[in-house]
């Protein structure tokens, strides 16, 4: 608790929030700083879930560097407020005190649509209601269907469950959580800590349907008949291919396949290449080392600071002794039916017209091999073909499902977020997305 204090009396609870305007989601930092430096921990989380309902989740994986630290004021002199950890904090407090979310009389309203007969009479003589109200409130009660639990479905749900809505998680596993679950490793994110939020969310009184896979077993068609709104939020993680020589040999993987699905092979003894330079591609480097690998060896074709992956995941993947080669291009994978080799090729960075960052152009000549045993691919995703034509909406040239300013889809009172319609891949990003759609559900449908 000391370190807490200490943490949140470092803030300047600047009157202009730089902070608030980096964070995705437009979180108050300094208003929930302000009461927890106060000590009023159960105000900080209800400031925070005007916003957000994953405190927990964002306050430990945000690429916060990116994000709301990048902007703090005191990082400009010194190291900036720890947001992330103060968020945490917040969350995890809520979670042990069971703090509600809601404002005083939310509550009250919203369950006027489940209550029993006793509560039916106290919420009438506190808000004033009549009979006719209180069945008016019932009938009118929006029905929305939410296909996929990641961030942005659980986001989405959470905010119309406390506006009164009455929604339907489908999920395709047989857990909630989605990407937050089969996507980062254990030691990102810890399953309790994302099983403990779920509840907190599904305990607002969302249903769950588990096993449910749009187009597989349950069309957008019957979800459309049943529901006023759907919301589709089922993620994209099909990894892309480099269309590069021996892709299809034995043992080559998918980064976001290998965790989200957790089929990985034996990687004892085994010189393992991983692609990319993004978090998939940390996450599995870091995976993959613990898993007893003999080597590890991250390759990105463009420069160290150009990574997209968060810095102190670089940092800790170092720290556990994964190899990196930078500006260094893989041009063909070798072997007679499995990998046995890679062949590399370095990489100058030119400045091209029209682009902001330096592109990476190979250097003729400087071609070499590697020994690998594993090739594993982390240079993006991209939605699931099958799923995405079973569904009869309008796609962008990547496969991405279309989606208008307000996110709705080709068709009507059908939206799309997170991912799958091509959001800026992070978890508040996709949490956002799921939180404007709830919000103009709740206001125009
Ligand atoms: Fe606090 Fe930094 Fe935000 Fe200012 S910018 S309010 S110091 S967290």
């Amino acid at each position: 608790m000391e370190k807490i204090k200490e943490l949140a009396d470092y803030c300047l609870n600047c009157k202009v929030k730089p902070c608030q305007k980096g964070c995705p989601l437009g979180n108050d930092i300094p208003e929930f700083i302000k009461n927890v430096k106060e000590g009023n921990f159960e105000q900080a989380y209800k400031v925070l879930s005007k916003t957000t309902v994953l405190e927990p989740i964002c306050g430990r994986i945000c690429p916060h560097i990116s994000q709301c630290i990048g902007k703090c004021v005191r990082g400009i002199k010194s190291h900036p407020v720890s947001i992330g950890e103060l968020e945490a904090f917040v969350g995890d407090m809520a979670i042990k005190n069971s703090y509600s979310m809601d404002e005083e009389g939310v509550q009250a309203i919203k369950n006027t649509y489940s209550m029993d007969e006793e509560d039916v009479q106290a919420i009438k003589n506190t808000y004033n209601m009549n009979e006719e109200d209180v069945q008016s409130i019932k009938n009118n009660r929006k029905r929305v269907a939410v296909v996929g639990s990641g961030p942005a479905g659980l986001t989405c749900s959470a905010f119309l469950a406390r506006s009164g809505v009455e929604v339907t998680i489908y999920e395709k596993y047989n857990k909630l959580g989605g990407i937050l679950r089969h996507g980062i490793p254990d030691f990102r994110l810890d399953k309790h800590i994302l099983d403990s939020t779920i509840n907190t969310i599904i305990k607002l009184g969302i249903n769950v349907e588990y096993n449910a896979e749009l187009g597989v077993n349950i069309t957008l068609e019957q979800l459309v008949k049943s529901y006023d709104a759907v919301f589709i939020a089922i993620g994209a993680n099909v990894p892309w291919k480099m269309g590069i020589e021996g892709e299809e040999l034995l043992g080559v993987f998918g980064g976001n396949s290998l965790l989200e699905k957790n089929n990985h092979p034996n990687y004892a003894g085994k010189n393992i290449a991983v692609i990319g330079g993004g978090n998939v591609a940390m996450d599995s480097a870091r995976t993959i080392n613990k898993m007893g690998a003999k080597s590890v060896t991250v390759i990105y074709r463009r420069a160290e600071e150009q990574m997209p992956a968060e810095r102190k995941e670089i940092e800790d993947a170092k720290n556990e002794g994964v190899n990196f080669l930078f500006q260094t291009n893989v041009v063909k994978i070798l072997g007679e039916g499995k990998v046995d080799k890679i062949e590399c090729v370095k990489t100058m960075l030119i400045q091209r017209e029209g682009e902001t960052r330096l592109s990476p152009v190979n250097v003729k000549g400087s071609n070499f091999n590697m020994d690998m045993d594993y090739v594993v691919m982390a240079i993006g995703s991209m939605p699931e073909e099958k799923v995405i034509n079973s569904l009869g909406l309008e796609c962008d040239s990547k496969g991405y499902i279309k989606v208008d300013e307000n996110y709705e889809t080709s068709m009507k009172n059908v939206f799309a977020g997170g991912d799958i319609a091509g959001t800026k891949a992070t978890v508040a990003w996709a949490a956002r997305t799921g939180r404007n759609v709830a919000e103009y559900i709740i206001a125009n449908i």
